[in-house]
C-alpha cells in the first residue's frame, strides 16, 4: 500500500492531507506514516517465514518514541549504538532483553548501563572494547553476553561513507582475527560469547552481497562452534535500500531467501537465530519532509527555488549528494510546465541543498513541496546549525495527524547555556 498518495489533487499522508498539517503545524515537518513503518517491520518479519528471527530496528534511522513505541507494541527489539539510543528504547517500552548494542566506541559508563538493563548482547568491535567489557562486567558482578562483530570483507556496492564490510573501514574484527579473540575471549569469565554480527554497509540493492556476507560468517561460525563455542545468534545487520530514485531494491522476501539460501549450505547451524537490524528499510519511505517555497531566485547561470527547509533539517543531499525526490504538494498537470532548478535552502553553505539541477513542475513563492525518502537518516541527523531550531515531527495513522515531538522553539536552543 502507498502511504503517501495524491487524492483529489492533494497529496495525503496515511489518509491526512499534507496541506492540513502543514497549516497546523508549520514547516518543515518531517510526516510519518504509522501504517507504513509498521508494515515494514512486519514485512520484514513475516519474509523470514517460520525461521527463528529477531527484528531489532535500528534506532539511528529514525529514533523518536512514537516510532519505538510501535516497535514494542510489535513485540520486536532495537540495535542502539549509544548509551542515547538504550535510554529512548527503554523510555519506549522496548524490553531491555531485546536490544542489541552495536557501534567501535563505547564506552565504559555505556557499557554498565546496558548491562544494568540487562540487553540481550553486545556487537564487540576490537580487542580494546572486549577488554573493557570484560573488566567493567567483573567489577559489576555480572556476566557480558556478547557477539563478536567480524568484518567479512564484502562490497556492498554503495556509497562509500556507508560501505562497513569492506577491509580499509574502522568496522568489525578482521575476521582471519576471530578466533583468537575467541579463544581469549573463553579465558574471561566475565564475558559469555553468543553470537556473531555483521553489518556490512547500507542501501544495498541486490542480495549478492548479503549472500556472500553470510558465508563469510557461516564459515566462521562452524570453526568457533568447533572450538566449543555455544553461538546461539546470527547477526546479520541491518542494510537493505529502499527507492529514492530508481532503484530496485530487493523485497523482503526476496532478502530473506538471499540469507537462508545461503545458510542452507550450513546443515549444521540448523537452530540458529537469525538476528536483523533494519533502519532505512523501515524507516526511509516511511516519511516525507514538508517544506514551503519562500523565493524564486533567477541568477544568469541558474535558478533556484529557495525554501524554508535546509541542510540542517535533512543533510543527505550535503552529505552524500543523495537523490531525494520532490514534489508538490498539490498534484500538478501531467504537462504542465517545468523548468530545471535547484532547491535550495536558508543555510549560509553553497553545499546547502536538496536538490540540484531537478526538473520540477514550476513553482511559486508560498507553495509547499514534499521531500520523499526522509524517514531514515533525516531527523536524526538533523542540527541546530544557524541556530536553526529543528522541526516538528508529525505521525499520521488512518486518517489523523498528531505530533510526537514538537517544533523547538528559540529557547531551546539556548538552553544549558548559562551566562
Ligand atoms: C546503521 C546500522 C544498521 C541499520 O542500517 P540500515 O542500512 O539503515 O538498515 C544496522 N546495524 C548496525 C550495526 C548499524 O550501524
Amino acid at each position: 500500500m502507498d502511504y503517501f498518495a495524491y487524492r483529489d489533487g492533494e497529496l495525503h499522508a496515511d489518509g491526512v492531507p499534507a496541506s492540513e498539517i502543514a497549516r497546523e503545524y508549520g514547516t518543515p515537518v518531517y510526516v510519518y506514516s504509522g501504517g507504513a513503518f509498521a508494515d515494514g517491520l512486519r514485512a520484514l518479519k513475516a519474509a523470514f517465514g517460520g525461521i527463528p528471527v529477531r527484528i531489532c530496528y535500528s534506532v539511528k534511522a529514525a529514533s523518536n518514541l512514537t516510532l519505538l513505541g510501535i516497535v514494542s507494541e510489535l513485540g520486536m527489539g532495537a540495535d542502539i549504538v549509544s548509551g542515547g539510543e538504550l535510554f529512548r528504547a527503554l523510555r519506549a517500552g522496548i524490553p531491555a532483553g531485546n536490544i542489541v548494542f552495536s557501534g567501535v566506541g563505547k564506552t565504559a559508563r555505556e557499557m554498565a548501563e546496558a548491562l544494568d538493563a540487562g540487553i540481550l548482547m553486545f556487537n564487540l568491535e576490537s580487542e580494546g572494547e572486549m577488554e573493557l567489557l570484560a573488566k567493567v562486567a567483573a567489577e559489576m558482578g555480572k556476566v557480558a553476553p556478547v557477539s563478536f562483530r567480524v568484518n567479512p570483507d564484502v562490497d556492498p556496492h554503495t556509497h562509500p561513507y556507508i560501505a562497513t564490510g569492506l577491509r580499509e573501514s574502522k568496522f568489525g574484527i578482521p575476521h582471519g582475527e576471530a578466533p583468537g579473540l575467541f579463544a581469549r575471549a573463553l579465558g574471561l569469565p566475565s564475558l559469555r560469547v553468543l553470537g556473531l554480527d555483521c553489518h556490512i554497509g547500507s542501501q544495498l540493492t541486490t542480495t549478492g552481497p548479503f549472500a556472500d556476507a553470510v558465508k563469510v560468517m557461516a564459515n566462521l561460525l562452524e570453526t568457533l562452534r568447533a572450538a566449543g563455542a555455544d553461538i546461539r545468534y546470527l547477526d546479520l545487520g541491518g542494510g537493505l535500500g529502499i527507492r529514492y530514485k530508481d532503484e530496485v531494491p530487493p523485497t523482503p522476501s526476496e532478502y530473506a531467501h538471499a540469507v537462508t539460501g545461503a545458510l542452507a549450505g550450513f546443515p549444521g547451524l540448523a537452530g540458529l537465530t537469525l538476528v536483523i537490524e533494519p533502519g532505512r528499510s523501515v524507516a526511509g519511505n516511511a516519511s516525507i519532509l514538508l517544506t514551503r517555497v519562500l523565493y524564486l531566485k533567477r541568477t544568469p547561470a541558474k535558478s533556484f527555488v529557495i525554501v524554508d527547509a535546509a541542510m540542517n533539517d535533512l543533510v543527505r543531499p550535503s552529505l552524500y549528494g543523495a537523490y531525494h525526490a520532490i514534489r508538490p504538494v498539490r498534484e500538478s498537470a501531467p504537462d504542465a510546465p517545468v523548468s530545471t532548478v535547484s532547491v535550495v535552502g536558508p543555510v549560509c553553505e553553497s553545499g546547502d541543498f536538496l536538490a540540484r539541477d531537478r526538473e520540477l513542475p514550476v513553482v511559486a513563492p508560498c507553495d509547499l513541496l514534499a521531500v520523499f525518502g526522509a524517514g531514515a537518516y533525516g531527523f536524526t541527523m538533523s542540527s541546530n546549525y544557524n541556530s536553526r531550531p529543528r522541526a516538528a515531527e508529525i505521525l499520521a495513522e488512518a486518517g489523523s495527524a498528531r505530533v510526537v515531538r514538537l517544533r523547538e522553539t528559540y529557547e531551546d536552543l539556548v538552553r544549558g547555556e548559562p551566562i
